[in-house]
């Protein structure tokens, strides 16, 4: 069978048998955002703006959320949500949008989140604002040690369509290099649709084999804003892209190199249960557990799990499964575009599936 490249023993055992320098490289880049093998993020979620300077037909905002007359929170405001996240045992800052880099005390943000113990201050961003040369700079000096950058889709002609500006697609390539040499670490998300789907390991090869990218949110589009008027064009069952999104996966089982986060977003674990162990939004809150929270532009603070699991219902398929209780389902929104009936009880965990669960939870027998 094949290797799982995502449980922690096999990422260690993959650091160590690295030919030296990349194993040194890999090690320096962990270092870097100071994110510990297959730790669970803990992240707190600080939506600067909803201001965005493209039109992404795939955005879950309505195209209303983009003016810029609507309020943003002030600094003060959103320092004390980065101070409740800390409290709470939060240690990635995610500084999200609209597009956060329109924001021009950005920097002071980040310095701020840096200043409150946050060893990993990341951007989400579409790189259009890079074409800035000064900017790069002035993140990584206030503490930004991470970009997310969206990409979505392996060339131009895929990636430019999608978000609607000619020239996007290498504007990506350009900031994800320059930050590769800034030394700072890179992650990329994609938004899977009918548009790019197909191409999907076509894309792993890029970001993964050319790119040297570890860190990817594959996320399977949410059905609201943008994207909803769009899905005439855009929707695409998700068992259908389940085929290609395993195939990229496997490219980096086969390659033998670690894979550092949970990658696959929004996909019910039934259709891929092998990798549930990288898959994240699908559980309900867990009781126990400090959820993680989202600052919206106007301040307001909202729990993270809380507000997926609203958004979500169980389909009539998942009687019986054995995630019944963990899954929050899936959401009421792809429910009504297509029913439930691709969505199966689980009644087995593959082995290979189990054994990483029970690692990374550290041996609670949870997927944490
Ligand atoms: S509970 Fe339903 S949606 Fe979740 S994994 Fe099981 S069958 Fe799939």
């Amino acid at each position: 069978m094949k290797k799982n490249p995502f449980a922690a023993g096999n990422i260690r055992a993959a650091l160590a048998a690295a030919p030296g320098g990349d194993r040194a490289e890999l090690r320096r880049r962990l270092d870097r955002v100071r994110w510990p093998i297959n730790r669970k993020p803990k992240v707190c979620e600080i939506t600067v703006n909803y201001r965005c300077n493209l039109r992404c037909l795939f955005c879950y905002n309505p195209a209303d959320f983009h003016a810029s007359d609507r309020p943003e929170a002030d600094i003060r405001t959103i320092a004390r949500a980065l101070r409740a996240g800390r409290e709470g045992g939060a240690w990635i800052a995610s500084l999200i949008g609209g597009e956060p880099t329109l924001r021009t005390d950005l920097p002071e943000i980040a310095r701020l989140a840096r200043r409150l113990g946050y060893s990993l201050v990341k951007v989400c961003t579409n790189s259009v604002n890079f074409s800035d040369p000064s900017l790069l700079p002035r993140l990584a000096d206030a503490g930004v040690n991470m970009l997310d950058v969206s990409l979505h889709g392996p060339s131009a002609a895929v990636h430019d369509r999608l978000v609607g500006v000619k020239g996007a697609f290498d504007r990506v390539i350009g900031t994800v290099r320059a930050a590769q040499a800034a030394g700072i670490e890179v992650g990329l998300a994609q938004v899977v649709n009918r548009l790019n789907y197909r191409r999907f390991p076509e894309f792993f090869g890029l970001v993964f084999g050319k790119l040297g990218i570890s860190y990817y949110n594959i996320i399977y589009g949410h059905y609201a804003g943008l994207m909803a008027g769009n899905a005439r064009l855009l929707r695409t069952r998700v068992s259908e892209t389940i085929p290609y999104v395993r195939r990229g996966l496997s490219l980096i089982a086969d390659s033998g190199l670690p894979a550092f986060a949970r990658m696959v977003v929004n996909f019910p674990p039934c259709l891929m249960p092998e990798y549930f162990n990288v898959m994240a939004d699908w559980e309900l809150p867990d009781g126990g557990e400090a959820q993680e929270e989202v600052m919206l532009p106007d301040g307001t603070v909202r729990r993270l799990q809380d507000m997926k699991a609203e958004g979500s219902a169980k389909a009539r398929g998942c009687r019986g499964c054995l995630l019944y209780d963990r899954c929050k389902g899936v959401e009421k929104s792809y429910l009504d575009l297509y029913g439930g009936a691709e969505f199966r009880a689980i009644r087995e965990l593959p082995r290979q599936a189990l054994a990483a669960a029970w690692e990374n939870s550290g041996g609670k027998g949870r997927n944490g």
